[in-house]
């Protein structure tokens, strides 16, 4: 993969490049300079102090350099490194010279400024490495990378105690103390790498441990050279020079592995580190301030110990609090915000482990929808139908055992799981939480009543999967939905009959477009007269293999899908096509057609129906409206302009299921109406019921004293007809005079009733 900033290959990582014959070359070098230093051969004498000395000093410094070329002189990090190594090289090439041709160096010589230099110049290195990812990540890893140098400055500045007592015992010259500043600052360096090693996502480079390693020979060499000047028996010459031979080109080798670019957050560490950290310095801190009470350790030892132990115990308790969030981030992701159950996530995490728990040999998936929902969210704003759904899912749960699952899918859409249930206690589940839901809601000061329909599927028999009873359980839903049964337990022949939604999307399509929507006509009666002026036209789907479908069947599915308009579009074209066909014949008849909450959002709604209507020759007085009270409230003022539009093209505007919307009475007034049509749940009571009876009088009253028509829905009977006429209703509609007829019937039934009821 091209390197992008300097677009070379990438470098293989981790370990020396295969091949890299400076690195190999180094080595070797190295191992014949060792030999050298451990087998002294007096003749090999100068050549190897004089040249193989230098050399395994300047080839890391050109293995530096090689990767500041690489890094296009852009790594501030590897340049600094560089420049460390290099002085380092420069300084000790000095020193052996000087010290080789025999002077007596003073002191301090420029030796000495070039190994100090060493260490502000790889700290910086360190700083720029560590600074900039820092800025990427949480504050803990910083506390990470304290506890981890604390637990190792305390260790090492244990190693170092004999040193530092020693130095602070004698009398201090320059020499001793400059010596042991070294080790010092060697441990200083240790403490910083394995601190920044320690911090979780802190990218140190592929070879960091290179660094540690050369880092720690380096304290290693220093510490005994310290001692060595302390007792002024310091040689040139001997293993020990090797010591900083391996400690440069080992750092050198670490260098070299920072050309590919370092990413924060790049090595990945899961939830155990971040207890590691803490618990390792922990036990260093510990150990040292044991170590303590039987040896005499520096003052810097036990600070540094006692400094771990605070800082490990921080850490623990800031590893404790995210510990504590996080598991708050997994309840919060596994829970639904509205209303506080669980979530799709959670059911499908919970349920397979609950399905395979051997707890109960058989469980039922219920999948829960709320009927017109949409109509609640559209009419009465997203507040109210929020509220709706946290009131429902209160209710759900209140029918339910403690442990049974119950989680909201999204939407209006729930799903309980019933541990140790068959069909028959699924559907003894389904029917009371049936009844729970159809209690009226009050929300927002209004009453309001729903339903829900159940699909239920059954495992193991139906399947051993949650994804294969959600499927089924949907199947199931939807029959229950499109057959109005409120509940329904799969069955294999449920899929074949094409009831998943999916399907019944594409056929509605289809239905449109082959033209399977036919109309059926109700006609309403004029009380005064008994005459049959006007029907109303309801939209019936022949659909292909389930027969006649009625609309309660199909029309949510319509609404959802967004093909709503089209729907309405058809029916308007056919009950405007049979009106003129009526007209035709020479006795014309008015015809009604409904319109959906949607359609009052619809600007080019007026235009088009006066379009219709004047293609057809037909006057706009043969044509009513009827709407819902629901969507007066979605959009008023559109819904108001739209209304007024087509009443003033002479259109008339009806209000369906007159008294059970969920709006105030107020729009009577305001909007442009022309006839109530009472809802059938006012008239069917009225036998019975005195104050039903008083009620519809008294719409009636109300429609006349507004300038309206009254119109009654679903008269069943003789005795709601009389009544109707004796409260001065002006049309009525019911299966006692006539149910809904196809074209030809309604035509025989008009013939039938002129011959009964001869016009005055
Ligand atoms: P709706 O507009 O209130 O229509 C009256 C419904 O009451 C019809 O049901 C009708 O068959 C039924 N009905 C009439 N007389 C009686 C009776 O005496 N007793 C009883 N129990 N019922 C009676 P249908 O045809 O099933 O239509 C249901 C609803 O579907 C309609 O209620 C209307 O809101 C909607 N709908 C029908 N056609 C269309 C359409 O073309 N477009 C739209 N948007 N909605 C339609
Ligand atoms: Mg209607
Ligand atoms: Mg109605």
């Amino acid at each position: 993969m091209p390197d992008q900033r300097t677009g070379r290959r990438m470098e293989p990582t981790g370990t020396a490049r295969r091949g890299d014959w400076l690195i190999w070359t180094m080595a070797l070098l190295l191992v014949v300079y060792l030999a050298g230093l451990v087998l002294p051969a007096a003749g090999l004498r100068s050549l190897v102090d004089g040249w193989l000395g230098p050399a395994t000093q300047w080839i890391p410094a050109v293995l530096c350099w090689r990767a500041v070329y690489r890094t296009r002189f852009r790594r501030m990090l590897v340049l600094l490194a560089a420049g460390a190594v290099t002085v380092f090289a420069s300084a000790n090439t000095y020193y052996i010279l000087q010290v080789g041709d025999g002077t007596a160096l003073s002191f301090p010589s420029p030796a000495e400024f070039g190994y100090l230099t060493f260490y502000p110049l790889m700290l910086g290195s360190l700083a720029i490495l560590v600074y900039r990812q820092l800025r990427a990540l949480p504050p803990a890893v910083s506390l990470d990378s304290a506890v981890g140098a604390l637990g190792t400055g305390a260790l090492l500045a244990a190693v170092l105690s004999p040193l530092l007592l020693t130095a602070q015992a004698g009398e201090p010259t320059l020499a001793s103390v400059v010596a042991t500043a070294f080790p010092l600052f060697d441990l200083v360096l240790v403490a910083a790498v394995v601190g920044v090693a320690s911090a979780r996502g802190l990218d140190v480079g592929a070879r960091w441990g290179f660094l540690v390693g050369g880092l720690l020979v380096f304290a290693a060499t220093d510490l005994v050279y310290a001692e060595q000047v302390a007792v002024d028996s310091y040689a040139v010459g001997t293993v020990l020079d090797g010591g900083w031979a391996v400690g440069l080109a080992l750092v050198a080798v670490w260098v070299d592995g920072l050309t590919r670019p370092l990413h924060a957050g790049g090595r990945r560490r899961t939830g155990a580190w971040t207890l590691i950290v803490p618990m390792v310095s922990t036990a260093s801190g510990v150990l040292v301030l044991v170590l303590g009470t039987q040896v005499k350790l520096s003052a810097l030892a036990v600070g540094l110990a006692t400094l771990t132990l605070a800082g490990a115990s921080l850490r623990t308790a800031v590893a404790f609090r995210d510990l504590g969030r996080m598991a708050d981030l997994r309840r919060q992701t596994r829970t639904d915000d509205l209303t506080g159950l669980p979530n799709r996530r959670a059911l499908y995490l919970d349920v397979p482990l609950r399905l395979s728990a051997a707890g109960g040999p058989r469980s039922a998936l219920m999948l829960l929808d709320l009927d017109r929902f949409k109509e609640v969210n559209d009419s009465l704003g997203h507040d109210v139908g929020d509220e709706l759904l946290v009131q429902v899912g209160r209710r759900l749960a209140a029918q339910l055992r403690p442990r049974d699952l119950l989680a909201r899918l999204g939407g209006d859409e729930f799903a309980i799981l019933l541990d140790g249930a068959g069909p028959v206690e699924a559907e003894a589940v389904a029917a009371t939480v049936q009844t729970a839901i159809a209690e009226p809601f009050t929300l927002a000061g209004i009453s309001l009543q729903t339903s829900v329909s159940v699909g239920i599927a059954l495992y193991p028999e139906q399947s051993d999967n949650l994804t294969g009873l959600l499927r089924k359980a949907d199947m199931a839903m939807y029959k229950a939905k499109s057959g109005g049964t409120g509940h329904h337990v799969y069955r294999s022949t449920d899929d074949s009959h094409g009831d998943s939604r999916l399907r019944t999307v594409q056929e509605l399509r289809s239905a449109l477009r082959e033209d399977q929507l036919v109309l059926h006509y109700q006609p309403k009666i004029d009380l005064a007269t008994g005459e049959a002026n006007c029907v109303e036209a309801l939209v019936r789907w022949q659909h292909p293999a389930r027969g006649l479908l009625q609309p309660g069947q199909f029309l949510d599915l319509v609404e959802e899908s967004g093909l709503m308009h089209a729907m309405t579009h058809a029916v308007l074209n056919k009950a405007l096509d049979q009106a003129m066909r009526w007209q035709s014949q020479g006795q014309p008849l008015a015809v009604a057609v409904n319109l959906s909450a949607r359609s009052l959002l619809d600007t080019e709604l007026p235009g088009r129906v006066r379009a219709m209507l004047s293609s057809r020759a037909l006057p706009a007085s043969s044509l009513t409206l009827e709407i819902t009270e629901e969507f007066l409230m979605s959009d008023r003022e559109r819904a108001r302009d739209i209304l007024t539009q087509l009443r003033d093209t002479g259109i008339r505007i009806a209000v369906d299921d007159f008294g059970t919307g969920y709006s105030s009475l107020a729009y009577l007034r305001d909007l442009p109406i022309d006839e109530l049509k009472l809802d059938r749940s006012f008239i069917f009571p009225m036998a019975d019921d005195a104050r039903a009876a008083a009620l519809v009088s008294s719409i009636v009253d109300l429609a006349h004293s507004l300038g309206m028509t009254a119109v009654a829905e679903g008269v069943e009977d003789s005795i709601a007809y009389d009544e109707l006429v004796r409260y001065g209703c002006d049309q009525a509609q019911g299966y006692h005079m006539s149910r809904p007829l196809p074209v030809a019937e309604l035509d025989a039934w008009l013939v039938r009733r002129r011959a009964a009821v001869p016009t005055a």
